[in-house]
């Protein structure tokens, strides 16, 4: 339609909406989900609350219950405030709008996490990536050097980092935050997965906020993830955060699951233990190489031009992980792989097993 193509912003156009692969029946592998759901007593006492909930109401525009229990559970220091969003997703839109005067660059190393750039476009900024080494470290130079250039308003810095899983050097994640001219937003989505913390940067540095999801610890289908920082930073973007964006059965929910935090950490350390025995079956496999990760998924290295083959030779066995053979350069013949229960890890390392005897090349 033509109105369409004078309408819509040519960028918008150019774009495509980020892949969500059709994953009915098949062990799901690919999204860094967490495989276990609660307890039967713990499943029957949330849905009896959910009940009571006045759903003709509109949710608590602040979520304070819910900030206060985020507090407690991450031992957030009182005098930094909390932003609640619809998933961190949505955090990285606010930032973005906020920063967003013409000419505003968003600057992130790469590979990355791909909202960064696709919301950079969304909301009409300049996007600037900056390939990490081979090894998948930062490039503390071509960072200083880039960041000298561009002079972006906001960097992000995803630790642990996806799709790489590993975590970077802290002196060089420190030059590059003292040689900032704009905001750093310290990404730990995967947080609960390895013991490194970032929040004591925000008592170092007033241009430092530190992002989080409950995503990868076993509520990725509430949407939730905060920002953690200065007021003066977080008051300017609630002004710009729709009202009611964390809605009552999200907010009654997550509530239930920090009172029952204990339940979510068993949780995530028996992820942490089955991370090591699905790197150990990987690398087991021939061919194979395993890069370290601290978080809940691994990234793996295929031979020459095998990784989409393994990709869709496990998707014809009704397993889905992620091919990122293709995308940036760095990560040709990659794969990474979601840790999944003890059983599911097997039954992929196991299919893996399979295909590379029944001979691939
Ligand atoms: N940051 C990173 C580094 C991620 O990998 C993800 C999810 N893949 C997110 C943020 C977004 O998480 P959510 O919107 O589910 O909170």
């Amino acid at each position: 339609m033509n109105r369409v193509k004078k309408l819509v912003r040519q960028e918008i156009q150019d774009l495509s909406a980020y892949p969500v692969p059709d994953s009915d029946g098949m062990l799901k592998l690919d999204a860094m989900e967490n495989p276990y759901t609660w307890p039967a007593l713990a499943k029957e006492t949330w849905s009896e609350m959910l009940k009571t909930l006045p759903m003709n109401r509109y949710p608590d525009p602040q979520a304070e219950h819910v900030k206060n229990e985020l507090r407690e559970v991450m031992g957030i220091n009182k005098e930094y405030d909390v932003l609640l969003g619809n998933g961190s997703d949505e955090i990285i839109q606010l930032l973005a709008m906020a920063l967003a005067k013409p000419g505003a660059t968003i600057l992130a190393p790469e590979p990355g996490f791909v909202m960064y750039k696709m919301i950079a476009t969304f909301c009409g900024l300049n996007y600037v990536g900056v390939p990490l080494t081979e090894n998948f470290e930062l490039n503390e130079n071509a960072m200083l050097a880039a960041m000298d250039i561009h002079k972006p308003e906001l960097i992000f810095l995803a630790q642990p980092n996806n799709p790489t899983g590993n975590l970077w050097d802290q002196n060089s994640i420190e030059k590059i935050i003292e040689a900032a001219t704009g905001l750093v937003v310290m990404d730990e989505a995967y947080t609960a997965f390895t013991d490194a913390d970032h929040l004591e940067l925000l008592d170092r540095y007033e241009h430092v906020l530190i992002m989080r999801t409950l995503s990868k610890v076993g509520l990725a289908g509430l949407r939730l993830g905060l920002l953690i920082g200065r007021s003066e930073w977080l008051n300017e973007l609630d002004k710009i955060r729709l009202p009611y964006n964390i809605n009552v059965l999200t907010q009654a929910s997550v509530l239930f699951a920090l009172e029952h935090y204990e339940m979510l950490l068993v949780q995530t350390e028996q992820l942490r233990v089955d991370r090591l025995i699905l790197m150990k079956g990987l690398s087991n496999l021939d061919g194979f190489q395993v890069f370290p990760s601290e978080a809940n998924f691994v990234l793996v290295r295929t031979k020459n031009d095998l990784a989409r083959k393994y990709f869709e030779a496990l998707k014809a066995k009704n397993i889905l992980i992620k091919c990122l053979d293709g995308g940036h350069a760095l990560l040709k013949d990659c794969l990474r792989i979601t840790v999944g229960t003890t059983d599911q890890n097997e039954a992929l390392v196991n299919a893996l097993t399979e295909i590379a005897q029944s001979g691939l090349e």
